[in-house]
């Protein structure tokens, strides 16, 4: 398709981002194009924006931002057999190679020559993107498309809560940013006995109550280890999910974990954590595991019959903010401040 299209460009190596109008992608014989309709912000995208250090050390300008979305697909490569114009996608943003170890064994989503869509190609706050066939994830059209454009982030939400058991499980949830949110309903809706969501900002506190948390905890304010002690029978949560990265809070759930308990965690601290492992780990005889992304695509199927099973309208109020792309900028400085769920934006 020929022509110019409107996008969120990160033009300089430099804080912020600009509106653009650039050439409309040209896809090759394995590429689909999609014409994006609606797009959401994601905390990497906040990175990029602000130009942090792992941004710098990443990122190649000039790259259209963002990463989740969804979308009408409007052209296929003359190679592509799974997917049709007309069809309703969303995408999986890891592009794998297929050929590594990691890719031949089931576990894609630790492939060792992984390239991420709006990070290392360009992205979606565009009015389109182009995807690899093998990327594309084909959505049912009776959901409402602020709900599928979260399915990145909620899938990284779905493989770490059920990377272990789940049903009459006490479970501490670290960090109600827009991802351990999603957890909650999660845990609601699959029968764990008791969910504690730990989070500093008020807003997300709140939030965290309105979407079923048993108990919200401010770290900053109360004792986490003798709270969640207290309301366990004095054993501990059986599982803690990370989604902080904060090293405190961490070393907090490995006091308040249960003997056998599982930790799985999906936050990234920006430097190392020394946590105790004699005493809270060994001793424990516990579980550390370690999320990355979705697994390929058996996250996403969990996501679509999750959704389906009703899934769809528990996340409604993690959408707490929708603008047109070029209003872009108001959703980031939400972002920022933590003052929002989902942030989603329209082309
Ligand atoms: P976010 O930064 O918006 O959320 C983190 C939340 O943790 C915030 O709400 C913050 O207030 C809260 N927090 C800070 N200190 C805390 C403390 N002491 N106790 C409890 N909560 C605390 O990020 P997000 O987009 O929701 O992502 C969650 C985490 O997952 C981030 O660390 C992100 O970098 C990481 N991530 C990892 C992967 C992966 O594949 N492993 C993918 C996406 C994001
Ligand atoms: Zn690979």
């Amino acid at each position: 398709m020929d022509g110019l299209m409107t996008a969120v460009v990160k033009q300089y190596p430099k804080e912020g981002a600009d509106i653009v109008k650039k050439e409309i992608p040209k896809i090759g014989p394995d590429e689909v194009l999609i014409k994006v309709k609606a797009t959401s912000i994601c905390g990497t995208d906040v990175h990029i924006y602000v130009w942090n250090e792992w941004a710098k050390s990443r990122i190649k300008p000039p790259k259209t931002m963002g990463h989740e979305f969804v979308g009408e697909v409007v052209e296929i490569g003359e190679n592509v057999t799974s997917v049709k114009v007309g069809d309703l996608v969303s995408a999986e943003t890891h592009i794998v190679c297929g050929k590594c170890r990691a890719c031949r064994t089931g576990n894609a989503h630790i492939c060792e020559n992984t390239l991420i869509l709006g990070v290392d190609t360009d992205g979606a706050f565009a009015e389109y993107i182009k995807v690899p066939e093998s990327n594309v994830w084909i959505n049912d059209k009776n959901m409402p498309l602020e709900i599928l454009s979260i399915q990145e982030p909620l899938g990284n939400a779905v493989h770490t809560v059920f990377s272990g058991d789940i049903v009459g499980k006490s479970v501490a949830v670290i960090g109600c940013g827009p991802i351990g949110m999603m957890a909650i309903p999660l845990l609601k809706r699959t029968g764990a006995a008791a969910i504690f969501a730990i989070e500093p900002a008020d807003y997300r506190r709140e939030l965290a109550h309105k979407l079923g948390a048993t108990r919200v905890i401010n770290p900053l304010r109360e004792d986490v280890v003798s709270i969640i002690k207290s309301e366990t029978e004095g054993y501990g949560a059986d599982v803690v999910l990370d989604f902080s990265g904060n090293p405190t809070a961490i070393r907090q759930g490995l006091e308040y974990i249960a003997k056998g308990g599982r930790m799985s965690i999906l936050g990234l601290p920006d430097n190392e954590v020394s946590i105790d492992i004699t005493n809270n780990v060994v001793f424990k005889g516990i579980t550390i595991q370690g999320i990355t992304g979705r697994r390929m695509y058996d996250t996403w199927y969990t996501v679509k019959g999750l959704l389906k099973s009703g899934l769809a309208e528990d996340l409604k109020p993690i959408i707490t903010h929708t603008f047109p792309l070029t209003e872009y900028q108001k959703g980031m400085e939400l972002m920022i401040k933590g003052q929002c769920g989902k942030v989603v934006l329209y082309p």
